[in-house]
């Protein structure tokens, strides 16, 4: 304020004060004062309310208006809470006539500033202004009307001594309205007010709510309910001091949920309004919470029309509660209003950015929020296992252009596409791009998308980038062509010789040795196709997990004897020798399944060495050194095949067990297979319990290997009884 508006104030200051102090009717020295502050305060009418108290003990109600009032009503309701409150008040309003007032006006916006006259802990009366702008009556005016209430209070006061004595026996002078509050229950607010001012922590400031409740009204005990007003329900968030029932056990009842068609803490709740009961023995319906109550008060806390808790009181005396406790409960929930409705948004916003911390954590995606330089703010467990990276602890360090090309480098194929791809981010900042990314050692695919993303006011402020490994879809495409091409050759072949030879039967006569020998090939090349469609069945049953395995106590040494009096007579350039041990403790196994898997693995070797050479068949019990460092402990039997055929390359003897992976080169495209041979064996060997592994040398041969574990024969035979 300047010095020249200071001077005019208070030059104005003692005019009001003359005239409050002149000897004229208090009506009429209101009067004027008002004409004194209209053409400074601008106010649009005035009232002033006061309570006269004589010599004898009686109170008497006046109120004074300004001339040329507002058409609209006073809100009698807002004095009465500025009377509570004890304080200055001073906020928008929306005014307008009473339905029943014969012509209709439209409501009007305006301002409202209330201010109790108090002096000596007593309540003398009510300044209140009504203006159009909530300007008008803020800064000078309100100062001007605080400086002047000491001034009112006196002349109010003086005008009470002045009244007629009153009748014997009149009632004793308690306050008018019946509102104002004992100065120590003032005192609890106005402190309350300061410390709600910074919670936003839910449970902690219902609780000192209630507590604050609880000493200024004397209850014994006290809840606070949370109100789900769409659903019309309940739920007890904080209490104290309740007995027993009906909220037996508070931790089991925490965050229940009551329909608010019952109680006294419902019935608050639907009607919006405070309510007493004060003896529930005449108000049986009405029973507030716990055992033994006798006296019960609820009071809503609303915000926006909207109930969002109620405050519950309950005392085991009839009576505890009168009307002090219902203005006092009145006024604690007014204050609590705003307090609770920032809490409630806070914790809400709390709750879902906890929400979505966790979607964001869980996601089998990786996901990383980058700011406007490409630099990295956050990113999920997913991101970083994908790279296979780790991110530094200060993130902001970490620059996906820069940093995370640098360390994917030895693994990325084409290190320039990723760094075009952030350069278009940065050039092109609310497009979104997708990349797709190969890696090697191992292979992986990754597909990016970058999406831009954009703060509360729409300006972009980063981007996301949204990483997938899509290295198996890439493998279900390779498998799906695969599949496709070697299905249709490996059936092709066979078909052309079927129908070529059986046609070449039917044309004509032939000798009969010639004819047995055309038959002969076309029963193979049938045997042939019978094994793919075989093979292919037991693919799709080992996918669906609907393998079985037909188990039962057998002897290797027997298997071996069957297997190879088979083969022997197929072996023209290659040598089978055998490598047994004598009599091997029994395995429980699927004698047939076994036996494909041995005879697969023998086909194998005769079939990847065309030139011939020794095949060896090798059984024994194995010792740890002869199985692979990371091979379950145990008893086991070990069975290896080598041959001294073509070998197998270091890239290629990883990959030899997955389905319809064939070494390409042009030694085996003249061989042909389907691919499917290792994958059904591996599966049938793991399904046993076993493992299977081999080693190999690209041009000396290869050894193929699997272990099975030896029956607990007691255990055996007794599952089979
Ligand atoms: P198929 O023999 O029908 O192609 P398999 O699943 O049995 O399918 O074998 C997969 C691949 O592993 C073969 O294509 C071959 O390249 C390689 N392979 C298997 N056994 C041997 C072996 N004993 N020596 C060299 N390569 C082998």
């Amino acid at each position: 304020m300047s010095v020249v508006a200071a001077t005019e104030l208070l030059a104005l200051l003692g005019e009001a004060t003359r005239i409050l102090h002149a000897t004229l009717p208090l009506e009429q020295r209101i009067q004027r004062l008002f004409e004194l502050l209209r053409p400074v305060v601008h106010f649009r009418d005035a009232r002033l309310i006061c309570w006269l108290q004589g010599a004898q003990p009686k109170t008497e109600r006046q109120q004074f208006y300004s001339a040329d009032g507002w058409p609209y009503p006073w809100d009698d309701s807002l004095s009465r809470r500025v009377a509570l409150d004890g304080a200055l008040v001073l906020r928008q309003i929306a005014v307008s006539n009473p339905a029943a007032a014969g012509e209709h006006l439209p409501v009007v916006q305006a301002a409202y500033l209330g201010a109790p006259i108090r002096w000596d802990r007593r309540l003398w009366g009510l300044l209140e202004l009504r203006a159009e702008t909530r300007s008008t009556l803020e800064g000078t005016s309100r100062e001007l009307v605080a400086a002047l209430l000491p001034q009112l209070a006196v002349a109010i006061a003086q005008a009470g001594q002045s009244l007629p004595p009153a009748p014997i026996g009149a009632s004793d002078g308690a306050t008018p309205t019946g509102l104002t509050l004992a100065p120590p229950r003032l005192q609890h607010l106005l402190e309350l007010e300061a410390r709600l001012e910074t919670m936003l922590n839910l449970p902690e400031l219902l609780s000192l709510l209630l507590r604050q409740a609880l000493a200024a009204t004397g209850a014994e005990a006290g809840a606070v309910l949370l109100v789900d007003q769409s659903a019309g329900e309940l739920l007890l968030h904080t209490a104290e001091g309740l007995p027993a029932t009906p909220w037996h056990g508070l931790e089991a009842q925490q965050h229940k949920r009551f329909s608010w068609d019952h109680g006294l803490a419902g019935q608050a709740a639907r009607m919006k309004r405070a309510l007493l009961v004060r003896d529930v023995t005449l108000q049986p319906e009405l029973a507030p919470g716990g055992t033994g109550a006798r006296a019960g008060l609820a009071a809503p806390i609303v915000i926006h029309e909207r109930v969002v808790a109620v405050m519950l009181l309950s005392s085991s005396r009839s009576n505890a509660f009168g009307d002090q406790e219902l203005a006092f409960m009145r006024a604690l929930c007014d204050r609590a209003a705003l307090p609770l409705s920032r809490t409630l948004h806070y914790q809400d916003a709390l709750e879902s950015a906890n929400y979505l911390g966790q979607v964001f954590n869980n996601l089998p995606t990786g996901l990383a929020l980058l700011d406007t330089n490409g630099k990295v703010v956050r990113v999920n467990p997913a991101w970083t296992s994908i790279w296979g990276i780790k991110v530094p602890q200060r993130r902001d360090a970490f620059h996906v252009g820069l940093d995370l090309i640098e360390v994917m480098l030895p693994r990325l194929t084409e290190p320039l596409a990723v760094t075009e791809f952030c350069r278009k981010g940065q050039r092109l900042p609310s497009e979104t791009l997708v990349l797709r990314v190969r890696l090697i050692n191992p292979v992986q695919d990754l597909h990016i998308l970058s999406v831009p993303t954009r703060d509360s006011q729409k300006r972009i402020s980063g981007r996301l980038w949204v990483v997938t490994d899509v290295t198996r879809e890439g493998e279900a495409d390779r498998l799906k062509n695969e599949f496709v091409s070697i299905v249709s050759h490996e059936l092709r072949t066979p078909l052309t010789s079927i129908l070529g030879y059986t046609e070449l039967l039917l044309s004509r006569e032939f000798q009969p040795e010639e004819r047995i020998q055309f038959i002969k090939t076309v029963y193979d090349e049938a045997e042939r196709l019978s094994k793919l469609v075989e093979d292919l069945l037991s693919v799709s049953r080992i996918e669906a997990g609907r393998l079985k395995l037909n188990r039962w106590l057998n002897s290797l040494n027997s298997i071996v004897n069957e297997l190879s009096t088979q083969l022997n007579t197929q072996l023209v350039v290659h040598r089978l020798l055998l490598d047994v041990t004598p009599n091997l403790p029994p395995v429980s196994i699927d004698r047939d399944k076994i036996k494909q898997v041995i005879f697969n693995l023998l086909n194998n070797a005769i079939k990847y060495s065309p030139k011939g050479g020794e095949i060896t068949l090798e059984m024994l019990i194995a010792t740890p050194t002869q199985l692979p460092p990371e091979h379950p402990p145990g008893r086991w039997i070990r069975v290896a095949i080598h041959d001294q055929g073509m070998g197998i390359a270091p890239d290629d003897l990883p990959r030899i067990w997955e389905r319809f992976y064939r070494v390409d080169n042009t030694n085996t495209r003249r061989i042909g297979g389907t691919g499917l041979g290792l994958s059904i064996t591996k599966a049938i060997v793991e399904l046993h319990g076993g493992q299977i592994w081999a080693e190999s040398e690209l041009g000396q041969g290869s050894s193929f290997f699997f272990s099975l574990p030896m029956a607990n024969v007691e255990k055996d035979t007794e599952m089979r009884k």
